[in-house]
């Protein structure tokens, strides 16, 4: 898979306010947030969209998230609530070609998103 932005946060060859390092993935916050709190979800594997995960990829799709709500607690989200976001290709906004989820909290989000 070409090399995108994430994979150069996740080999270290780019500064990254990191949030969460662990085997599977890691957490930065957003370089350009959309909330008072920004996250982004990373796993290690090279998933190009989430349209490309494969059967073997649930048990790391469910970790991402488990670490998604982990983070969003401790930045005291958890009471008020957040909203996690994959983007998916084209349609969906999606920017980087690495599956990442977005936490997003510290405001009311807006339903439908735009
Ligand atoms: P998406 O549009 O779903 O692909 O989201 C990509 C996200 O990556 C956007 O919210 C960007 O602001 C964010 N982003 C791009 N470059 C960086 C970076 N170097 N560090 C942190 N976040 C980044």
């Amino acid at each position: 898979m070409a090399e995108t932005i994430f994979s150069k946060i996740l080999a270290g060859e780019i500064p990254a306010d990191k949030v969460w390092d662990d085997p599977h993935c890691i957490a930065i916050r957003d370089i350009s947030p959309q909330a008072p709190v920004h996250l982004l979800v990373i796993p290690r594997k090279p998933i190009e969209t989430i349209d490309d995960a494969a059967p073997q990829d649930t048990a790391l799709l469910g970790h991402l998230t488990w670490v998604a709500a982990e983070v969003a607690r401790r930045e005291g989200l958890g009471s008020n609530g957040y909203r996690l976001v994959w983007n998916c290709r084209d349609d969906g906004g999606q920017e980087v070609p690495h599956i990442h989820l977005h936490v997003l909290g510290g405001r009311r989000m807006k339903w439908p998103p735009g």
